[in-house]
């Protein structure tokens, strides 16, 4: 596992908070419909115990926000969903424990990563994907909940259609992914990206970031992935500072998959 930073980690702007404040302001004035706009946070590659995991956990938990954590199947033992399990003790209605890819591991030998892309068979591609459910439903019982985050947040058609056959209730990519997930299976689509951005340049990829903060609330539903692993002093403070920000606003509602099932 890389643990790459972006750049944007290094370069915390001195008035990020002021900037943030504004950002989720001006967002929610500009709410579609009137309505109340959705956020929920995606926590990526769950499955090994560690400090920033446990940091992770306890910012979610001090602020009662609900967390989908996307887990990767043959990463969990008995033991590590122990210790998983008892992180979150006694807040466990926040969480929303579902699967990622099973090893997470890249297939393809050319053009972008993926887990579940085209060169793999149907028959490989559902043997990953019933192995790894099985483990995480062996191992988490009740507490598993049937989504599938596929690695770098893409699959093929085939693999959609299968979690359409094998019962998900539904997927997690980016939003605006191919192809489109069919019909009955939502996609509950991520739109901002915290840890794994590629702007060289911090002050670009903050401008870009709050932008897309921005955009995604206003649009009323908005998706905000996390990578604990890649996750700096800078990067707990300004998760902080966003969900200090995002709870005091009535018409913003924190939730995980099950609520918008
Ligand atoms: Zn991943």
């Amino acid at each position: 596992m890389q643990t790459y930073v972006s750049p944007i980690w290094r370069h915390f702007p001195s008035d990020l908070v002021s900037r943030t404040e504004r950002c989720i302001r001006i967002a929610s004035e500009r709410l579609e419909n009137n309505g109340r706009g959705r956020i929920f946070f995606r926590a990526d590659d769950v499955a090994a115990p560690g400090d920033k995991f446990g940091r992770l956990m306890d910012i979610f938990k001090r602020h009662r926000v609900p967390l989908c954590l996307a887990v990767v199947p043959a990463w969990l033992t008995g033991r590590r969903w122990q210790y998983l399990k008892d992180l979150g003790a006694k807040k466990s209605s926040l969480w929303c424990w579902h699967q990622h890819g099973w090893r997470h591991v890249n297939h393809e030998t050319d053009g972008k990563k993926q887990e579940f892309g085209t060169s793999r068979s149907r028959p490989d591609i559902k043997r990953d994907l019933v192995q790894g459910r099985q483990r995480l439903e062996d191992l988490m019982e009740t507490e598993f909940y049937p989504v599938f985050t596929p690695p770098w947040n893409r699959c093929s058609l085939d693999t959609l259609q299968l979690l359409g056959e094998l019962g998900y209730v539904a997927v997690s990519r980016s939003r605006g992914s191919m192809p489109q997930a069919p019909r009955g299976l939502p996609d509950f689509y991520a739109t901002v990206d915290l840890h794994t951005r590629k702007e060289r340049n911090p002050a670009v990829g903050w401008k870009n970031l709050l932008e897309e903060l921005q955009l995604a609330i206003s649009s009323t539903f908005c998706g905000i992935m996390i990578h604990h692993q890649r996750m700096n002093e800078a990067a707990f403070d300004f998760l902080e500072v966003l969900i200090r920000i995002l709870v005091k606003r009535r018409e913003l509602q924190l939730v995980n998959y099950k609520d918008l099932a």
